[in-house]
């Protein structure tokens, strides 16, 4: 059996080469990460840390802390885009982070919605991606609470006071939610990056009526020291 399997993945990788996402080498058929980048990526991932420095009014974890390798493939799940590559991201998540301490079977992982016209374009929420895959290996869980209310800028495009305004009012509570379900209970956001943290901040003032436990957030990778340096650094060179 075990050999029928691999005359396939051979016969597969002959007629449909298939390349690592990230450097392009050549793996085997359905393979998206060749085993030098995963274990770079597994190298890169730690236990869930708070993160110090955001303006956020809630605590923030994250997965990885500066790390470009974990930058280039959250960027490569957006722009290729690869849904598979979410998936990989998120299972790696699930063991290299050793998740199964952090997360209880009593969280409800909520992510950071994405309007239906970029679902549209992308074909998948990253976010949501990552939560549900959490969520099936964890055995918690998982409810796409929040949603897009309206079409908005990409934060990163947007200047520093655009920033700011540019997500009021984006983010409401679905109407298809059972409200008392989420009563008591830990709410963890989850995306993928956090950059200034805006994002995050306004997904969970939508979610303050719920009378939640606790709510926090979880993310893969974060530039925000990065963000507040190279400003820093912009303005020395001044
Ligand atoms: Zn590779």
């Amino acid at each position: 059996m075990l050999r029928l399997k691999e005359l396939l993945n051979h016969f597969f990788s002959i007629f449909f080469p298939f390349r690592c996402h990230v450097c392009k080498n050549n793996c085997e058929f359905g393979i998206v990460l060749c085993k030098d980048c995963l274990e770079k990526l597994k190298e890169s991932i730690h236990k869930p840390l708070e993160v110090k420095d955001t303006t956020c009014d809630f605590p923030l974890y994250t997965m990885s802390s500066y790390n470009d390798f974990t930058s280039d493939i959250v960027k490569i799940i957006k722009y290729k885009p690869s849904k598979k590559l979410a998936e990989k991201l998120a299972e790696v998540c699930v063991e290299q982070a050793d998740l199964k301490t952090f997360i209880n079977s009593d969280d409800v992982l909520i992510p950071v919605p994405m309007h239906e016209k970029r679902f549209e374009e992308r074909g998948f929420n990253q976010a949501s991606v990552l939560a549900e895959t959490y969520a099936k290996k964890l055995c918690c869980n998982f409810s796409p609470a929040i949603i897009r209310s309206r079409y908005t800028k990409p934060q990163a495009s947007c200047t520093e006071s655009e920033r700011m305004t540019n997500l009021d009012k984006a983010f409401v509570l679905s109407p298809d939610i059972i409200e008392s379900a989420f009563k008591g209970k830990r709410l963890i956001v989850i995306d993928d990056v956090a950059t200034t943290g805006t994002t995050l901040q306004k997904s969970v003032e939508s979610l303050k009526n719920l009378k939640a436990k606790e709510i926090i957030a979880l993310v893969v990778a974060h530039s925000y020291k990065k963000i507040q340096n190279n400003n820093k650094n912009n303005k020395n060179q001044q």
